[in-house]
């Protein structure tokens, strides 16, 4: 038998945590359970799940859609989409049987990469080497979710490349739709006649657009701000979630735009947070003076997530008092009142 091996490449950065993360886990269960009911389907499609933040891990290996078994989806710190692509082909040369004198092979594989963000790895050293020589033994699909992913590097990658401008529930939803279509009607062609286009669904153009010629977006600013915190009682991370706000402020004779940004959330991960994240200290800094609003530690209930270190380092917190700061382990004591109204300097993770 044939194999046509699909590969689910994650985009599973901070910024992808709370709601976007569990609908990707959902999503990916959804494609999976369709599959399982596509004669088609279910006789050729093998699944593989890579997953990348700072780091880049398969998390499912090559597997029949019968016996695939959806993962909880991990978060780190970093998008190693360079790392990603690395795996992924070290995974294709590994796991694809290429077709010989004696033998067929298996079928050209696919692989869905999907991402929200921009690397922060260097990348340039793993696209020449796509281009060079996995372009034409595997069919990419770059999915860009929202409009701060790096449309240009995806476009370097594969010309299929397609943005879902809003991940809306029901727009989600379509989008898992249209993937588990493609898939399908991928191995439906692979059983057919085999031809060498991507033979994707039809696509709903109000959903996902494709991306077209130009590099419009090259977009530096994330419209979030995430910081990482740790629970001082347990010593776990979790993520404050702030979302760009953009006031225009109107003075006398001109107007400036004013970025704030309003926290949407704090989520608690796990501890393989750090497993998942990359080493490369960030230098990117926000003033909290830009923050509107804190949240409480979502794993041991403190009042206050937004305790900060001289070490850099943000915990939870429950008023005034001595603490031991769970990243740099020294005692940090914590005045009541104090300099909130000034506002300091705060280290932002990348997305
Ligand atoms: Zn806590
Ligand atoms: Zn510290």
């Amino acid at each position: 038998m044939r194999r046509l091996p699909v590969y689910f490449v994650l985009d599973i950065s901070e910024s992808m945590v709370g709601e976007n993360i569990k609908k990707l886990e959902e999503g990916l269960n959804n494609i999976i359970r369709t599959l399982r009911q596509d004669p088609h389907a279910l006789e050729t499609v093998y699944v593989s799940v890579i997953a990348f933040a700072g780091k880049a891990r398969t998390i499912v290996p090559l597997i029949e859609v019968a016996s695939f078994y959806s993962p909880k989806l991990p978060i780190g710190g970093g998008t190693s989409l360079g790392g990603a692509l690395y795996l992924l082909m070290s995974e294709l040369d590994r796991t694809v049987v290429k077709t010989t004198y004696e033998h067929k092979g298996d079928w050209k594989p696919i692989v869905y990469l999907i991402t929200d963000g921009k690397p922060t790895d260097s990348i340039n050293g793993a696209i020449t080497k796509w281009k060079s020589e996995y372009v034409s033994k595997a069919t990419l699909v770059a999915i860009a979710l929202g409009t701060f992913a790096d449309i240009s590097v995806l476009k370097q990658l594969t010309d299929y490349v397609f943005i879902l401008e809003n991940t809306r529930e029901e727009d989600f939803k379509k989008f898992i739709e249209w993937v588990t279509n493609s898939v399908k009607s991928q191995s439906k062609s692979v059983s057919d006649e085999p031809t060498d286009s991507a033979n994707l669904a039809k696509i709903d153009e109000t959903l996902l657009s494709l991306s077209k010629g130009s590099d419009e977006t090259h977009l530096a600013d994330p419209n979030y701000v995430i910081l990482t915190g740790r629970c001082q009682n347990n010593g776990l991370p979790y993520l404050m979630k702030y979302v760009r706000d953009i006031k225009e402020l109107k003075l006398q004779d001109f107007a400036v735009d004013v970025t704030q940004y309003v926290i949407s959330g704090c989520y608690p991960v796990e501890g393989d947070y750090f497993d998942w994240s990359d080493d490369v200290s960030t230098q990117l800094k926000v003033n909290t003076s830009e923050l509107l609003g804190t949240a409480g530690c979502p794993h041991c209930g403190n009042i206050s997530a937004f305790g900060m270190c001289s070490c850099g380092g943000i915990m939870c917190l429950n008023g005034p008092g001595d603490v031991v700061c769970p990243w740099c382990e020294k005692e940090v004591t914590f005045s009541s009142g104090g300099d909130s109204r000034e506002g300091f300097d705060v280290n932002r993770a990348r997305g």
